[in-house]
């Protein structure tokens, strides 16, 4: 017992207590900055502030009430909903407080490795800098903070116990860490299914390091065995038991005369469960890139690819990858330098490549890597800070004074970063009373059809289906949603029928020999049509609708104004040739002032009312019918409407929201214009359910 509580140990501990103090912290200036804004809170508590993030509430609300409904598309066996559902059983907090708190507590836990590792090289002053630095730096606490419930919680955490547990393997020879280590990777695994990465770069890593300086060294062996072990492309429970099974023929001292085929099995193994398979698909995506998949016995359709819009994966410059990484460029090139310096004075440090790579990978493959290189650097920073101070002076005081000064002083930039990153809710609190409410109207097998942004938060809070999400988005199931949002009511209430009902069959089970097209696709065929075209226009005319399976409704809110023409782009294409449709014209503005007979709604778009006439630009186009609408105190919405050319734009002023709309003949009659802006809804397709100046949200009718 004596031994474990060394002075070592215990610094060790204060420093993790300080360093987690401190990360903690820091994420509640975001709670202080926003303490008063109600319109970010439901049920009393914040509300988060990632899309993602009501993905795993979903689940974790499903395994808490212990629903499993087929087919909805609820994460109840995914990892990050089980750990959340697990907290909410066993502490006391509410459900909303959980997920708004999570990835502060949790992320912050990334401070332990990092001063456990430091203390493997016994500079605990490095490890607390580090742990300061690298708990809070700029990508990382963006991914991180209050509210971003996601999966990057513990994305970095977990490796880097993964990493701290191979280091002290490697230079300990302590049998513990044979087990430990292959616990991290089941733990890694189960959290993050893509930590494959990592873990085998960790590996490939050590059998170059044995080969290279320990050949000799049967403990290595054992550790590389126990990790392929632990990274069998098996399921979770057996390979809890087969780590067991190898730890304990690894107590046995003959088991080391075996230890070369014990390895060999172990790799056979890897490779016959498949657990290279994921690399393997991996590289030939890359080296097969053009291969396109063939269509048979399709109709070779066309639909818009999301890449098009999805901005995530764009390039990033070198000033903004130093930023995220260390806070600013001086202290990213300063910690480059400490890095180098720490690789070649700590020659373990090595094992930490892996993690920087994945980091650099951000200059090419996207910002969201940037995460992984965070604590890398900082340990080279922290370096850099405790050698410096260490030559500066043989006086303990001036060099605690000399660390604190550069600490803070690497800490700035990330503090002023922190205060100026105002990210808000996903939701205001209108909107989610709304869909609060939707949830006792609505069955949980029913539908709402909605734009896919919206999706997940749909779905956690009016316990519902929805056709698409943030992770089911594709060009394909976007079409029919945005043609139903675009389109004249009849047309967007028939074709909001058939997605739904085409969207249930598609969860059936296939014939054999059968392949699964798209719903467009399936509805096209099951008309006995070949020509999408003329399916489109059956649907303004008559056709025959399916069976009604349950009720669908549709929910607009206003921020989907915003995106109106994004939306519609997805069915503005030719089904057939992939060729871009004619877009309906929507333009909005917010920011308008009066000019003599004028209003100027900004970006050269000018109304003349005396005259009824819009300019656009050096264009002159006559004005169809000028609306104002306009909320009464007790929220009744009302449209006037003053027709004035024959054809032409139309203009809506929506006084109560102060927004100016200029939008074409085929925009006006949109679902959403119709709907939402007008509240002019067909009796005979459509009741209205919510009305809010929010959201609104109707019932289909057929
Ligand atoms: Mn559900």
């Amino acid at each position: 017992m004596n031994t474990l509580f060394t002075t070592e140990n215990k610094r060790t501990l204060v420093y993790i207590l300080i360093a987690y103090t401190f990360s903690v912290a820091l994420r509640m200036v975001w709670v202080y900055q926003f303490a008063d804004a109600q319109s970010m809170k439901f049920a009393g508590e914040f509300m988060i502030n990632t899309n993602d993030g009501y993905f795993w509430a979903e689940g974790a609300r499903d395994i808490i009430n212990g629903i499993s409904q087929p087919n909805d598309l609820s994460p109840v066996t995914q990892a990050a909903s089980q750990l959340t559902a697990f907290f909410s059983r066993i502490l006391p907090f509410t459900f909303e407080s959980i997920i708004f708190y999570m990835s502060a507590l949790l992320s912050s836990l990334v401070v332990v490795p990092i001063i456990l590792i430091a203390k493997r090289v016994h500079n605990l002053e490095m490890g607390l800098i580090a742990a300061l630095l690298g708990s809070i730096a700029w990508s990382y606490y963006n991914r991180t903070m209050v509210g971003y419930f996601d999966t990057d919680m513990l994305n970095i955490v977990l490796p880097l116990f993964l990493l701290w547990s191979v280091i002290w393997a490697v230079d300990t020879k302590e049998d513990i860490y044979l087990l430990i280590t292959a616990f991290d990777i089941l733990l890694y695994r189960w959290w993050y299914p893509q930590s494959y990465a990592l873990e085998s770069s960790f590996w490939l890593l050590l059998l170059l390091w044995t080969l290279l300086f320990e050949r000799k060294s049967i403990y290595n062996y054992k550790l590389l065995s126990i990790m392929l072990v632990a990274m069998l492309n098996i399921d979770g429970s057996w390979r809890f038991g087969a780590i067991f099974a190898l730890f304990y023929i690894f107590s046995q001292k003959k088991s080391e005369k075996y230890i070369y085929h014990i390895l060999l099995l172990s790799i056979g193994a890897y490779f016959i469960t498949g657990g290279f398979d994921p690399i393997w698909d991996k590289l030939k995506a890359y080296v097969f890139t053009t291969t396109v998949a063939k269509d048979e016995g399709g109709l070779g359709l066309h639909y818009f690819t999301v890449m098009q819009t999805v901005r995530e994966a764009g390039h990033i410059s070198f000033e903004t990858f130093a930023n995220r990484i260390s806070g600013h460029i001086v202290t990213f090139m300063l910690s480059l330098a400490g890095y180098l310096w720490l690789l070649y004075r700590y020659k373990i440090m090595l094992f930490t490549l892996p993690m920087l790579a994945l980091g650099f990978l951000a200059l090419t493959g996207g910002l969201r890597f940037t995460i992984y290189a965070v604590p890398v650097l900082a340990f080279g920073m922290a370096f850099l800070i405790s050698e410096i101070s260490h030559r500066l002076t043989n006086s303990k005081a001036l060099r605690y004074l000399f660390m604190s000064l550069a600490t803070l002083a690497v800490l700035y930039p990330n503090y002023k970063h922190i205060e100026a990153y105002s990210v808000p809710t996903v939701f205001n609190a209108a909107e989610v009373e709304v869909l609060n409410k939707l949830k006792d109207i609505a069955q949980r097998e029913d539908y709402v059809v909605a734009w896919w942004d919206y999706g997940y938060p749909i779905r956690y809070y009016s316990d519902v289906k929805t056709l698409t999400d943030g992770g089911k988005h594709s060009g394909a199931v976007n079409y029919p949603v945005s043609y139903i949002l675009t389109r004249p009511q009849l047309q967007a209430a028939r074709m909001a029928r058939l997605d739904v009902e085409f969207t249930e069959k598609s969860f059936q089970p296939l014939q054999k020999g059968k392949k699964r097209f798209s719903n467009i696709e399936e509805m096209v065929k099951a008309y006995g049509l070949k020509d999408p075209q003329q399916f489109l226009k059956a649907l303004g005319q008559n056709i025959e609708m399916p069976k009604k399976s349950r009720d669908v409704y549709i929910y607009l809110p206003l921020r989907m104004m915003d995106i109106f023409p994004t939306v519609a782009i997805f069915s503005h294409i030719d089904l057939k040739t992939g060729k871009r449709l004619q877009q309906p014209f929507f333009y909005k503005s917010t920011n308008f002032r009066q000019k003599g007979k004028d209003i100027l709604l900004g970006d050269g778009v000018r109304l003349d009312k005396e005259k009824g006439v819009v300019h656009i630009g050096k264009q002159e186009l006559p004005v169809k019918r000028f609306v104002k609408t306009m909320y009464d105190e007790k929220m009744q919405l009302h449209t006037e409407i003053s027709n004035i050319h024959k054809n032409g734009l139309s203009v809506i002023f929506l006084s109560s929201y102060r927004i100016f709309l200029v939008v074409d003949e085929s925009a006006y009659n949109s679902l959403y214009v119709q709907l939402f802006v007008l509240q002019n809804f067909d009796k005979k397709l459509f009741t209205p359910v919510i009305l809010t100046p929010y959201a609104k949200v109707y019932r289909l009718n057929i």
